[in-house]
């Protein structure tokens, strides 16, 4: 990995005995789009202020672009900030609210308008110069205060649940509108969010954060086809959790007996040591065929020891979504399993109903194996 542009080590932060930032180490590259992932109260904002100057570090070092932050005020970082109530002066224009901090830092005149200008057009707000905040629309409002924040050409941007005050369907546009956006000027973003939808789909990579603690870093598909543990396989999308126990571990190989499945895997666990095991399994990976008194169940990967990777369930209720539908599946033990099937080629099956029988059967290469 290229040398990083922030580096935190070690970070934490205590409001008296409660650690809302937990010994936290990170690194973000240059041009990053980062996020910052986690549920209300895990700290990502407060780890966010810290790197904007605005909290300190109770313990660990901040360092940007190699100088450490201790004692530099939030003005002189190389990192500007956009807040989540995108606040914008009411009484000046577009144009006058984007040029604000250049005339502040003494910009001349003639620069100022040419970087006004172009900070407008990457936000395609060119044409809006002379509205007001009142004449603008949510969305245009946000833009506003992102050129404003890009306008001063920072090293970093930090951004603060950005899209959370627009409506559904703008924040949905919003996002690839700011990915692209972070592309073209290719200024670091480092974004806090506790939508792990908006995280997945804008950001290189993404930190996830729980109670303080940095879970685990990765790039969006790793994150959910590997997850580190329970929380981040549950934090991020939706998961069939089976806890169990290790009863066969080879090197390429495991077989896991949970909660009323055998479930095997392509590959070996470390650091299992016979304690508790989850083997974690997406409802997408799950399949699901007719469950007939007189047909055989459907057939497995070769090598699938007895019983493992195969359930006999009932299905209890699905919802239509559109493009997919969820089953809700009730296996043995009263235990409900979760199966998301793509409806692409719906025309061509019927479908399953509630409380018809059904078998669900997954690949060895589907589950992961978690130790916490
Ligand atoms: P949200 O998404 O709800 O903003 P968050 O993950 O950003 O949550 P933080 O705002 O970082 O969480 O807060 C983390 C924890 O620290 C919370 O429990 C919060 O109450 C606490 N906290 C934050 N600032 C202070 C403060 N100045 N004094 C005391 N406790 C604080």
């Amino acid at each position: 990995m290229a040398e990083p542009l922030i580096r935190i080590e070690g970070v934490s932060k205590r409001f008296g005995d409660f650690a809302a930032v937990d010994d936290v180490s990170l690194d973000i590259v240059e041009g990053e789009f980062f996020a910052l992932l986690g549920p209300s109260g895990c700290g990502k904002t407060t780890l966010l202020r810290m790197l904007a100057g605005l909290e300190v570090p109770t313990e660990g070092r901040i360092l940007i672009d190699g100088q450490d932050m201790a004692g530099v005020g939030p003005n002189k970082r190389p990192v500007n900030m956009v807040f989540q109530s995108y606040a914008v002066f009411p009484h000046m224009t577009v144009e006058q609210n984007v040029g604000y901090g250049l005339r502040i830092d003494g910009v001349p005149e003639k620069e100022r308008r040419t970087r006004v200008h172009d900070a407008l057009a990457l936000v395609k707000l060119d044409g809006f110069e002379t509205r007001k905040p009142d004449q603008l629309s949510g969305g245009q409002r946000q833009r506003v205060a992102l050129a404003r924040a890009l306008v001063k050409r920072p090293r970093v941007l930090l951004l603060d649940e950005p899209l959370s005050a627009l409506d559904a369907k703008l924040r949905e546009a919003m996002r690839s509108e700011l990915a692209i956006i972070q592309d073209k000027v290719g200024v670091t973003f480092v974004m806090v969010t506790h939508d792990q939808d908006e995280a997945l789909a804008m950001a290189c990579r993404c930190g996830v954060m729980n109670k303080g603690v940095l879970q685990q870093v990765a790039n969006p598909s790793d994150l959910y086809e590997y997850p580190a543990n329970r929380f981040v396989a549950d934090f991020i999308g939706s998961v069939n959790l089976f806890e169990g126990r290790l009863v066969q571990d080879l090197a390429a190989q495991a077989l896991i007996e949970a909660d009323g499945a055998r479930v095997w895997v392509d590959h070996g666990v470390t650091g299992a040591e016979g304690g508790t095991v989850w083997a974690a399994l997406r409802p997408e990976k799950i399949e699901l065929a007719h469950r007939e008194p007189d047909a055989p169940p459907p057939a497995l990967a070769p090598g699938t020891p007895e019983g493992a990777n195969l359930l006999a369930g009932t299905v209890r209720h699905f919802s239509y979504l559109g493009s997919e539908t969820v089953y809700e599946i009730e296996v043995a033990g009263g235990r409900m399993v979760k199966v998301l099937r793509s409806n692409v080629r719906r025309y061509e099956d019927r479908g399953f109903d509630t409380d018809q029988p059904v078998w669900l059967s997954w690949s060895p290469q589907s589950p992961a194996v978690l130790l916490s």
